[in-house]
C-alpha cells in the first residue's frame, strides 16, 4: 500500500506548487477511451497514465461503463478527512467515482466486476479497508 509518507520522500511536499510539474500531467484521454463522464483532459500524477488507460479499457471491453456515474476527483491538495496525513490525492495518484452513492464508511454499490477492472489495472481499492472504507477511491498500488 502507498502511504502519504512515500509520496512526501518521493514526489515532496504537495502544498509547494512548484513540486507539481515533476510528478502532474494534463492528460489528454484517448478518444477510444472516452468515457462520458471523465474529463477529456485529466491532470493527474504521470505515474496514472497507463494504470487508468487499463482501467478505463476493462471498463469498456468487460461493459462496466455504464455503471460509471460519476467522476469525484483526482488531483486535490488535502488532508485525509479527519487526519493529520495527506490523501493520496495531494499527488494525484487516486480517483473518486459515484461518490454519491459511495460515501467514506458506505456500504458500496459497485459491482465486484467494476471494482475488478481497476484492481487489475494496479488500483487499490477503498472498498477493501478494514479501519474505515472508502468505496468511491481507487489509489494507484505502488509508485515504485
Ligand atoms: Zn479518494
Amino acid at each position: 500500500m502507498v502511504t502519504s509518507k512515500m509520496c512526501l520522500e518521493k514526489w515532496g511536499d504537495p502544498t509547494n506548487r512548484k513540486n507539481e510539474g515533476k510528478y502532474m500531467t494534463l492528460w489528454d484521454v484517448p478518444t477510444h477511451l472516452e468515457i462520458g463522464v471523465i474529463p477529456k483532459r485529466l491532470y493527474c500524477n504521470k505515474l496514472m497514465v497507463e494504470p487508468l488507460t487499463k482501467a478505463f479499457t476493462n471498463l469498456i471491453q468487460r461493459g462496466f461503463v455504464k455503471e460509471l456515474k460519476t467522476f469525484d476527483g483526482c488531483f486535490n491538495v488535502r488532508k485525509k478527512r479527519g487526519l493529520s496525513s495527506f490523501s493520496l490525492h495531494a499527488w494525484g495518484i487516486a480517483i473518486d467515482v459515484n461518490a454519491a452513492w459511495n460515501g467514506l464508511g458506505q456500504k458500496s454499490t459497485l459491482s465486484k466486476g467494476f471494482v475488478k477492472c481497476f484492481t487489475d489495472a494496479g488500483f487499490n481499492w477503498g472498498g477493501n479497508w478494514t479501519s474505515r472504507v472508502d468505496p468511491m477511491h481507487f489509489e494507484l498500488s505502488t509508485i515504485s
